[in-house]
């Protein structure tokens, strides 16, 4: 029998306002426990939380993003359940009328586009952070993150594997980070996800249990323990047996799931609109304000630079990742048009230093002027291609010019064929073995003559200059 696997995800963004949800604490990551804290946050007694404008225009930005229908009139409501990382004893969250209900996320696996439908999107509050330390006969709590606003977006069980729930997480994130209301930082916590699974025989249309997995702060995590998770289910469903209901941990370690909790349902939170906040209106004029600042989404991104560029979708995919390198990318072509060279630097070489230092290329004194400079003097034949990439840490580390770099170290290419014929020469006569090899017919050998002349001139020999000598001294 064949089964197949029905996923359904509930991601938590944290939006990265300057203050919390319902106070003016910073929400600032990082800082010493309980440092960003004040009542409003803390549930004391007497004090009136007030919603954060931005945090629902953030939320807004979202759901006008997803195609969301936007509940023009929304309300809070109190998710009431004790847990030492929650001091009011209930969360400010939203249940009946949520801010947005359906819309849809498009993701592409293998080439094959799919629309996964959303549920809603709701505002929330984040709770604290439980520290436990197994020296310890006790456990600590961080209140930072206490009331800090986040966002709830519930898909549909429309994900139907692992690889598809992952591309769905990746193509949220960038547009959250396109949208630049949330970081996406998994590590950090700032996007989470919780991925509620069930199998089913193939075909069928009654779903099966699900099982909801919390505990993964990785892509590769997620998809692991969908993994996994799949397979345990399939397996009790042959040997008859039943799944039960419940929310289970992924643990890293063994890479498998275990129980945390049987399922909760809504009732058991007993949810309550909110007495202290009063119903959100939003407004017509709002909604048309924030649409016209929404940026050109990764999707439409996407599809002009295929048409514009001529480049391959392998290509553009990692350009547009980073809404600030597609716009570096952009800023040197208009500069420098030569799509295909700009893209092959930024791929290979620009990607390698922001990879190292783990920063945006806008972190960084790189400038546009400055690569379309550098790539236009390998484009004359000024300096080679191999130089390019020398000087390039010192363009990029220190924002010099490189046409500067190139005349202070005399670092201009060498092309004169009557001074190159020496060195090729000199080559030769240095590996006979290798000239014999080659003459036998190993022409591949041509490469490693060019490679050790353009070492004896340290990259400045034209690489095709010497390749023309060479092969006539090697012909002859
Ligand atoms: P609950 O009330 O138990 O939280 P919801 O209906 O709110 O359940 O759904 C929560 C998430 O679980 C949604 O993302 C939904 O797509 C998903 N889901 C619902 N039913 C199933 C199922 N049978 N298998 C897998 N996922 C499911
Ligand atoms: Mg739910
Ligand atoms: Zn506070």
């Amino acid at each position: 029998m064949e089964f197949e696997a029905v996923i359904g995800l509930e991601v938590h963004a944290q939006l990265n306002t300057q203050t919390k949800m319902f106070c003016s604490c910073s929400t600032k990551f990082g800082k010493p426990p309980n440092t960003q804290v004040c009542p409003v946050c803390m549930g004391l007694p007497g004090v009136l939380p007030v919603i954060n404008k931005q945090a629902v225009e953030y939320a807004l930005k979202l759901a006008l993003a997803l195609n969301c229908k936007i509940n023009l009139k929304s309300i809070m409501a109190r998710k009431n359940y004790f847990y030492p990382d929650l001091p009011k004893n209930y969360q400010i969250s939203q249940y009946e009328l949520p801010l947005a209900e359906g819309g849809a996320v498009e993701i592409e696996v293998n080439g094959i586009k799919k629309k996964i439908n959303l549920v809603r999107i709701h505002m929330e509050e984040d709770a604290g952070k439980l520290i436990h330390d197994e020296k310890q006969p006790y456990s600590y709590v961080d209140f930072n993150r206490a009331g800090v606003p986040l966002l709830e977006i519930v898909s549909s069980p429309e994900i139907s594997s692992p690889e598809e729930a992952v591309a769905y997480l990746k193509t949220l994130r960038r547009i959250l980070r396109y949208l630049e209301i949330c970081d996406g930082n998994m590590e950090e916590g700032s996007l989470r996800c919780d991925a509620n699974v069930s199998v089913k025989p193939k075909g069928s249309e009654k779903f099966g249990t699900k099982v909801e997995l919390k505990n993964m702060n990785s892509f590769k995590h997620v998809e692991r323990a969908l993994n996994y998770e799949i397979k345990r289910q399939i397996g009790l469903l042959m040997e008859g047996k039943e799944i039960v209901q419940e929310t289970r941990l992924y643990d890293e370690a063994t890479q498998t799931t275990h129980p945390m909790r049987g399922k909760e349902e809504a009732h058991d939170y007993c949810y309550f609109p909110d007495p202290d906040l009063i119903e959100i209106q939003i407004e017509e004029s709002l909604l048309k304000r924030l649409e016209a600042e929404l940026p050109e989404l990764p999707k439409i991104k996407k599809e002009r630079f295929l048409k514009t560029y001529n480049l391959t979708p392998y290509e553009v995919d990692i350009l547009i990742e980073e809404k600030s390198l597609a716009e570096f990318f952009e800023k040197t072509v208009k500069i420098y048009p030569n799509p295909k060279a700009v893209s092959n630097f930024v791929l290979t070489e620009v990607l390698r230093y922001l990879n190292r230092d783990g920063k945006d290329i806008n972190e960084t004194n790189l400038k546009p002027e400055n690569l379309a400079q550098l790539l236009e003097l390998v484009e004359k034949e000024v300096i080679s291609i191999t130089i390019a990439k020398q000087i390039f840490p010192e363009v990029y580390e220190r924002g010099a010019e490189p046409k500067k770099i190139v005349e202070e170290r005399g670092l201009v290419q060498e092309s004169s064929e009557e001074k190159l014929k020496g060195i090729c020469e000199e080559v030769l006569s240095q590996n006979p073995a290798e000239v014999e090899k080659y003459k036998a017919g190993k022409k591949g050998l041509l490469g490693f003559f060019v490679g050790q002349v353009l070492k004896k001139t340290k990259g400045k020999a034209n690489p095709k200059v010497v390749n023309k000598i060479l092969t006539e001294l090697l012909e002859k």
